[in-house]
């Protein structure tokens, strides 16, 4: 990421920042300020992270507008935020909330019970006492609502907390005392349900962030110091305990260790690391001792990747929260306008009661508010990226999941993808006219290859384990065709067959028998002369037939395999695999242009390839699956979806929980406008009462959505 010297980035907690309208007024506002480069709300954590250019406006300028719309702006000294992790259930809104069920209960007692302790005269009117408790009970309850409420008044904001207050004052003003302490009670149940919802939802993103070590044991100057792990740097050597956490991305120097990569890759069975291994920050060693040198700083770690991901995930807006956000744009005015027409028209134009109508509009009101429907997205969203990055799959952000919800074609990349990428040469033929020896061959073909990231290079660098290298000069890499560079002033190229044209002839017949074997075929030499070819075997990786099985049994109708490699090996790897669509011989340009067709044809598909290579693929494709991600910044970056690990397995759950998450983000939406439409529906008629709009309408879908947005995070392999 570079940012400009004076970008500042803040992260303002704005705890009453209730739902998806609330975050669209305080973006579109905040947008409108010069020098505000970039604002991204979460409802889930009830903040908004704002990029700014400090040159030209004040972190204070941004917390005055959103406090001028009427939002708080709690300081969040990180001492108080950890102190704070109460729940849900104990705070004061939720004390209030039960003073006022209590009053409810103790009135509708009294009055069973036929105790009714004489009258009590007020002023202009004469009450019992259980609709004095009843009134107490009202603004027991509502007192959570008023303040915001007048708040939001004041900056012409028609928000729920308005509505509350508006309903439960109007219905006590009409004497309606049961349904105005109801209202109150029911209305904070409502919020609670919601508040522990979003509370859950937020509390597994805490999880992820709390693996993250604190700090790290070093070497420095001789001694063992304890640092905070922000004060890493590069080639500092942390020291590992068994049991404890590695601090920092790095590779290791000295020692042997089980390490427990499930935080990163989800993989539950340990590996073994030792010196010149990769290991990641989050990750813990069992048994062993590791000495590693930091290869990065810890806010680079794919830790801090991951996690700062999720956490931007929900502001990465899934199509369906934009649909909703669009409804509610509409809906809320909308259905406000009918609820004061029906408050005032029947009385004045036919003279019916007033105070009916009154309570008939207010319902409306009620009915009026968005809420449940707004925030069951977010809540499904951040339960599903969660709950994936702890099985080891990156998901970024709800557009990805939903997309992948929706995917019908599968495609998979050949080599390093379903073939395990461990490549072994295992025969070398040179050319029989006085060319170079094969050992010779293998040590120029390594030398081309020194460069390369491709696994057929790794292959052939360690089949010319022990031979003298060469250096190379001019290297150049052809993607998907092979490598071209210069080694003791002459040209060279390795790479596709077809790379050399009729050059070939020659070695015609080892190369057929190379390919009739479906060995992948590679021929080295120069512009006009091919000195000999490398025939090299790859294996099925152990998961991928299991996993095609599987990605069929879910429903995906259609799995194909791109490869660069000719006919025969494709047919070969594709028939043990279980996969009978396949495309060989392509260059990265092909892949391209097939996935774009399949798309065309079928409509949204998926690419899994390692995200180097395949880059180009994944990109073109509705959602790009890059696997192995852990480690490589690039894959990590650029792809839609990140398999951290090296595992393929992890394909079934994926599409498991995303078409889970799409139907159950559907299905929330529909339910809760059609509970919507058919309450207000009810409310001319008479049919719906206030109780019923609130604990139907809100109380009632509030519970329904998050409940099942929640079921998200519950879904296994
Ligand atoms: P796949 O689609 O199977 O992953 P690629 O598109 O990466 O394969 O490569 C296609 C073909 O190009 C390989 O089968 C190989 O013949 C050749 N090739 C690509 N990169 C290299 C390289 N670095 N060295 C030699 N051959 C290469
Ligand atoms: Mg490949």
């Amino acid at each position: 990421m570079n940012k400009a010297p004076d970008s500042c980035v803040t992260v303002l907690s704005v705890p009453n920042m209730d739902c998806a309208s609330c975050a669209q007024r305080i973006t579109t506002r905040l947008e409108r300020l010069v020098g505000v480069e970039k604002v991204l709300p979460s409802i889930v954590k009830k903040d908004v992270r704002i990029e700014y250019d400090s040159r030209v406006v004040r972190e204070r300028a941004i917390s005055e507008a959103i406090e001028e719309l009427g939002y708080k702006i709690e300081r969040s000294d990180s001492t108080k935020a950890e102190g704070k992790r109460s729940s849900v259930w104990s705070g004061n809104f939720a004390l209030r909330v039960y003073a006022s069920g209590t009053l409810i209960a103790t009135a509708i007692l009294l009055r069973i019970l036929g105790l009714n302790p004489g009258l009590v005269t007020t002023v202009v009117l004469t009450l019992d006492v259980a609709e004095l408790l009843l009134i107490a009970a009202a603004f027991a309850g509502g007192y959570n609502f008023f303040p915001k409420g007048v708040l939001a008044a004041r900056a012409l904001r028609l928000d729920m907390n308005f509505l509350m207050t508006i309903a439960i004052i109007g219905a006590l003003g009409i004497g309606e005392f049961i349904e105005a302490a109801s209202i109150a009670f029911l209305f904070g149940i409502a919020e609670l349900l919601e508040g522990h919802a979003v509370a859950r939802a937020r509390r597994s993103m805490e999880e992820l962030v709390r693996l993250a070590p604190a700090s790290a044991r070093v070497r420095r100057g001789g001694g063992e110091v304890v640092v905070p792990v922000e004060e890493l740097e590069v080639g500092d050597i942390a020291l590992v305990r068994p049991g404890e956490k590695i601090p920092i991305d790095g590779v290791v120097v000295a020692g042997t260790s089980a390490v427990d990569q499930s935080p990163i890759t989800g993989e539950s069975l340990p590996v073994t690391r030792g010196p010149g291994d990769t290991v990641f920050a989050g990750c813990i060693i069992h048994g062993g001792y590791l000495e590693i040198e930091a290869a990065k700083r810890a806010s680079d770690t794919t830790l801090a990747h991951i996690i700062e991901m999720v956490e931007e995930a929900e502001t990465l807006r899934a199509p369906s929260q934009r649909f909703v956000e669009r409804f509610a744009r509409y809906y809320t005015p909308t259905v406000t306008l009918l609820a004061l027409s029906l408050m005032v028209i029947p009385p004045l134009l036919f003279g019916a009661a007033f105070g009916t109508w009154f309570v008939r509009g207010l319902t409306l009101l009620v009915i009026s508010c968005p809420c449940a429907l707004v925030i069951s997205t977010p809540v499904a969203v951040v339960s599903a990226l969660t709950a994936a990055a702890r099985h080891g799959v990156l998901i970024k952000g709800g557009a990805n999941l939903e997309a992948l919800g929706r995917v019908k074609v599968v495609a998979f990349d050949k080599t390093g993808t379903l073939t395990a990428g461990k490549l072994e040469v295992i025969e070398v033929v040179a050319a029989p006219n006085g060319g170079p020896t094969s050992d010779e061959l293998m040590a120029l073909a390594a030398a081309l290859e020194a460069g390369s990231e491709h696994p057929i290079a790794d292959a052939i660098r360690r089949g010319a384990d022990g031979a003298r290298i060469a250096s190379v000069s001019d290297f150049q890499a052809l993607p998907g065709l092979g490598v071209r560079g210069c080694v003791a002033g002459e040209y060279y190229q390795i790479g596709r067959p077809d790379l050399f044209g009729s050059a070939i002839e020659p070695l015609r017949e080892d190369l057929d028998r190379v390919v009739a074997a479906g060995r992948t075929a590679v021929c080295v030499g120069n512009e006009d002369r091919v000195l000999g070819v490398l025939a090299l075997a790859d294996q099925e990786r152990a998961a991928a037939r299991e996993t095609v099985a599987k990605l069929r049994a879910l429903g995906i109708g259609r799995i194909v395999m791109l490869t660069g490699d000719h006919e025969e090996s494709a047919r070969l790897i594709a028939e043990a695999i279980g996969i009978d669509e396949w495309y060989a011989g392509l260059m990265p340009g092909d892949k391209v242009r097939i996935v774009g067709e399949l798309e065309q044809e079928v409509g949204s598909l998926a690419m899994v390839g390692d995200g180097v290579n395949d880059a180009p693929a994944l990109a073109a494709a509705s959602v790009g699956i890059a696997m192995g991600a852990a480690g490589s910044d690039v894959a990590l970056e650029t792809a839609d979806v990140a398999l951290m690990g090296d595992d393929l397995s992890r394909l079934p759950y994926l599409f498991k929980l995303s078409r889970k998450g799409e139907r159950i983000i559907r299905g929330n939406i529909l339910v809760s406008i059609v509970i919507k439409l058919f309450l207000a529906a009810g409310v001319p008629i008479g049919l719906v009462n206030l109780i019923t709009a609130v604990l139907v309408g809100d109380m009632g879908a509030s519970l329904a959505v998050t409940a099942n947005a929640l079921r998200l995070a519950r879904v296994r392999d």
